[in-house]
């Protein structure tokens, strides 16, 4: 599924999500997609983008052992489509999960949904958005309580500059953090995707998921 995630593009993208969505509440905003799940009893709301740099899929699409690249003429896209891809599969056990467009031009999509859900509330965002294989990134750090919680998780704090976060955790006053999904080289044609570093971090989220008891994260 992350190849063919990786060849679409960003409609295609949002399609499959919703294709995806029948079990879900879908909410929709025209850069959004929220799906509320009123089964799961988890108050967490993970975060991904569907809109890539440039939002063209590649051209050719290759793997080695564990690796996906393009040939080097086009951007792979792994950022985002590693985290809707992971977030699709964490979809099930969670309360919401939002999918967003226009991250790359300024948080497009994630502002649309603050001002098209201004009473939305959860415990914490989770953004799955981040370079790399073990990083955390507070872009408004106003919970060291929650910080200390997705610490208790291995990942290591490291700074960065935006991502549909920035937006979210400002305007609803609700903790967030963005979690690396195995992409290196982000926004260039050298970008690559780790699919063991994905598939991994997928199963630590997951864990993150089933061990959080629904408790408020204390504010600072
Ligand atoms: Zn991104």
């Amino acid at each position: 599924m992350i190849k063919d995630l990786i060849m679409m593009t960003p409609e295609q993208v949002r399609a499959f999500i919703l294709e995806q969505a029948c079990r879900f509440e879908v909410v929709e905003g025209a850069d959004f997609v929220l799906l509320i799940n009123n089964d799961a009893k988890k108050d967490l709301c993970l975060v991904s983008h569907y809109d890539t740099v440039g939002n063209t899929p590649p051209k050719v699409l290759k793997q080695e052992s564990n690796i996906l690249h393009t040939d080097g003429t086009s951007i792979l896209g792994g950022d985002d489509r590693a985290g809707v891809y992971a977030c699709l599969k964490l979809a099930d056990s969670v309360r919401y999960t939002l999918f967003c467009d226009k991250e790359e031009i300024g948080g497009l999509g994630a502002i649309e949904f603050c001002e098209s859900m201004p009473h939305f509330t959860t415990k914490a965002f989770i953004e799955l958005d981040r370079k790399g294989n073990n990083d955390s990134v507070y872009y408004d750090s106003i919970s060291l309580d929650f910080e200390e919680w997705v610490g208790s998780f291995g990942w290591k704090p490291n700074t960065g500059s935006f991502s549909d976060i920035s937006k979210l955790t400002p305007y609803f006053n609700i903790p967030s953090v963005n979690l690396s999904v195995g992409y290196y080289n982000a926004h260039s044609k050298r970008e690559i995707l780790d699919l063991d570093v994905l598939e991994t971090n997928i199963c630590r989220v997951k864990r993150m998921i089933d061990e959080y008891d629904n408790r408020p994260f204390a504010l600072d």
